[in-house]
């Protein structure tokens, strides 16, 4: 990976493993969401690919055949991605802020990331484990877009 390409290149000039580093692994946009209207609903439910102890998909490589519901993010649609958490650090490096002190290509670790509660490790449950009468249960956010 070439050197600082987060700050020297735009999204749409960085190359396959550079793309994929980005990503800081917090598993938030893995997190059960709905969409109505203006409105979206998070839940602290992961997709059940997720990994939830390592925050990251446990079969990335064919995670959009198995999951009609994951997206693949790219420098093109990224701006339309607008439910994606704040922090996500594609959407960061889009509205042309810096990467967070915390990011995994700074820290070289996850540790950080764990202790202010951005991963989803700490509190997330497997969608297997949630009967669909007991969602309400688990809504950790809802705002209008
Ligand atoms: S929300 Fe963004 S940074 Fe976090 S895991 Fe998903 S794609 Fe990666």
């Amino acid at each position: 990976m070439r050197e600082r390409f987060w700050e020297n290149y735009s999204l749409g000039e960085l190359n396959a493993r550079e793309w994929e580093a980005l990503c800081d692994g917090c598993g938030q946009c893995c997190l059960m969401r709905e969409k109505d209207g203006g409105e979206v609903t998070v839940y602290g439910i992961a997709c059940d690919l997720l990994d939830i102890e390592r925050s990251r998909c446990s079969d990335y490589a064919n995670r959009l055949s198995r999951e009609p519901n994951c997206h693949q993010l790219t420098p093109a649609n990224i701006g339309s991605y607008d439910w994606l958490p704040d922090s996500c650090t594609y959407r960061r490096i889009h509205r042309g802020e810096p990467l967070p002190a915390w990011h995994p290509l700074l820290t070289s670790s996850r540790q950080r990331m764990r202790r202010k509660g951005i991963t989803v490790c700490s509190y997330a449950l497997p969608r297997r484990q949630v009967p669909r009468r007991k969602l309400s249960q688990h809504i950790i956010a809802r705002w209008r877009m």
